[in-house]
């Protein structure tokens, strides 16, 4: 494959008559992380849903692995090898760790079980509470897992470190990390600027339904108020 992972281009997205994602144009290479910030409303969501079909109202291109996605529902968009985790992270709190873990059929290629829960014990420990029992970083932890059981080559993850204790976010940033080794293209949508400068290769500031900048890795030092400005309210 030549050319980026995923490619999202002039991208408008409507929820009614409210016109609020205006011309982004985002890349993400394999191995990438990259990362989406901007205040509260600015359009970092609505972006992760429109690339997944799952907000249908909109116009523009989005391509995954040279293939033109746009046009299909979100489950053949997620058959190509895009996964989404959404910031509500969607446990059923009734089901088991593991009956959550295995929703999802595992596909050739993706994730065993057996690989999950060799990776993260505390989810083998607590394999036959119900999901409403575990703590926030173990729900993120089964939220990335179960959905790593398609064998995405690209993740979409809606602000994975949200309201976790700092030594649960260092865990999740270990796992993001050893998924980008892998090659996987992960597009992180973030508040937390710590969280996202030790993970992102590259930054797209949004706001107001905009990207009004673009921040390299190399850039992030020099540029941090530039980065805190763009977050704060
Ligand atoms: P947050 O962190 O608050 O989710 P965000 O940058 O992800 O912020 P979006 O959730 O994408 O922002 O919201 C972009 C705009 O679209 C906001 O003005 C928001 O109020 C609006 N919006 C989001 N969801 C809906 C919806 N279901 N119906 C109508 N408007 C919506």
């Amino acid at each position: 494959m030549t050319g980026p992972l995923l490619d999202v281009r002039d991208l408008n997205a409507y929820y009614g008559q409210s016109h609020v994602l205006h011309g982004v144009n985002l890349y993400v290479n394999p191995g990438e992380v990259v990362s989406l910030i901007g205040r509260n409303g600015a359009g970092k969501t609505t972006t992760l849903k429109s690339v997944m079909g799952v907000l249908r109202s909109r116009t523009g291109r989005v391509t995954f692995a040279g293939e033109d996605i746009t046009r299909l529902p979100s489950h053949r968009v997620a058959a190509r090898g895009l996964a989404w985790v959404p910031e509500e992270r969607a446990i059923m709190g009734t089901l088991s760790v593991r009956e959550n873990l295995e929703l999802p059929p595992a596909r050739p290629g993706g994730w065993s079980t057996e690989r999950a829960l060799e990776t993260f014990p505390v989810l083998r420990e607590r394999g036959h509470h119900p999901g409403s029992k575990l703590s926030g970083g173990e729900q993120q932890m089964l939220a990335i897992v179960r959905v790593l059981r398609s064998g995405p080559r690209l993740l979409l993850l809606d602000e994975p470190s949200e309201g976790l204790a700092p030594v649960i976010v260092q865990g999740i940033a270990k796992i993001i990390e050893n998924l980008r080794a892998d090659g996987m293209g992960v597009l992180l949508v973030e508040q937390n600027l710590k969280f996202a400068a030790r993970l992102a290769d590259r930054h797209y500031v949004f706001v107001d339904g905009h990207i009004v900048d673009e921040v390299a890795r190399s850039e992030v030092e020099t540029r941090r108020g530039d980065l805190l400005g763009a977050l704060s309210v």
